[in-house]
């Protein structure tokens, strides 16, 4: 890792920047950027720039910058696994089980990802485009989708609220020679200007959001050009398994009402920041911010995310993974099957996009 980054990040050109808060127009003052119309000040840490308007729920925007330096400081030449080790062991309040599960999922974000953009170009018929294909992943985490788009998708952008994991995914593609552009901000308000992109991407990130997951869809709308494609993926609500945040089984299929007191009773915890959807909610959603939905199944896995998996849980997924090939049984997988992936296209004619 290199212990003296710039301080202002070398943004590539297609980046349209724009204020988060007002959409007025940026200029960079070397430590930070300047809002020319409100004049806010947006600092650059570790070459990050910080364009967020409101904290983590989880951490405050100082601690969270205190965070990421420290990781930035400590983690010279860590690789991705002793990172995250480090990560946990600042990071107060997580038991043991769930922090091995943690990382296993940051480790395994990156084939996750591989197996999402196979399937988006395998959605895409790639008609009447011209150009590199512009993208930004919204709640980029530890960068394992980035990851798997280097030498795949030649221009995208990594958002996240949590400055902390930015410097993580910025340590990891660095000990990769991945050189993508990395910006902290809230995902219900970017610092990109309308139109920005053909491509977005939010993987595992609005059940996050529970009070804000359609506003996060409507921004995702906002910044993507005419014709420009979203992808959502969140854990399916009705999926029959232990939930993904705190292990109760068939948490999503009691009512709404019953989920806190259950994880309190069966977890000692309490249930906040999260909201799980079905695929018919998720579907409303995306067409109440003008996005037509065009693809919705439960996500497939792919050869390497299989490869991560015990022998036991390997052979239920190739079952899955077989039979989500069939496609009388795929509407049926998607019902209850873990995780949904949804792709939409926002409307190419702009008299039918919502306007403003
Ligand atoms: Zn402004």
């Amino acid at each position: 890792m290199n212990a003296s980054p710039p301080a202002t990040p070398n943004l590539p050109r297609w980046i349209r920047l724009c204020c988060p808060s007002c959409r007025g127009e940026l200029r960079a003052t070397g430590k930070a950027y300047a809002c020319k119309a409100c004049e806010r000040q947006y600092p650059i840490i570790f070459g990050i720039p910080d364009f967020r308007l409101t904290a983590d729920p989880y951490i405050s925007i100082e601690d969270d910058r205190a965070k990421g330096v420290r990781i930035a400081l400590e983690c010279a030449a860590h690789d991705l696994e002793s990172l995250l080790e480090f990560y946990w062991s600042i990071t107060e309040d997580v038991e043991a089980a769930r922090v091995t599960q943690f990382i296993e999922t940051v480790m395994a974000a990156r084939a996750r990802g591989a197996d999402i953009l196979d399937w988006l170009a395998s959605q895409d018929s790639g008609a009447g485009k011209s150009g590199a294909p512009r993208a930004v992943e919204i709640g980029c985490g530890a960068g394992g989708l980035l990851a798997a788009a280097s030498g795949k998708v030649e221009n995208i952008v990594g958002v996240d609220r949590g400055f902390r994991w930015l410097v993580v995914a910025r340590l990891w593609l660095d000990s990769e020679s991945i050189d993508m552009p990395l910006i902290c901000g809230n995902a219900n308000a970017m610092p990109f200007a309308q139109g920005s992109f053909d491509l977005a991407i939010a993987d595992g990130v609005i059940e996050h959001n529970e009070h804000g997951q359609q506003e996060i869809i409507a921004e995702g709308a906002r910044v993507l050009a005419p014709g420009g494609r979203m992808f959502v993926s969140t854990p399916n609500r009705l999926a029959p398994i232990p939930d993904p945040h705190y292990g109760v089984p068939g948490l999503g299929l009691m009512p709404k009402s019953w989920r806190g007191p259950a994880v309190r009773r069966l977890r000692g915890k309490e249930y906040r920041h999260i909201s799980l959807l079905g695929p018919a909610g998720l579907r409303r959603m995306m067409s109440r911010a003008g996005i037509e939905t065009v693809g919705l199944q439960a996500a497939r896995f792919g050869r390497e995310t299989l490869a991560r998996f015990s022998s036991l849980r390997l052979l239920a997924l190739r079952i899955y993974g077989f039979l989500i090939g069939v496609p009388v049984v795929r509407t049926a997988i998607t019902w209850l099957g873990p995780v949904l992936w949804c792709v939409g296209r926002k409307p190419e004619d702009e008299s039918n996009a919502e306007r403003r």
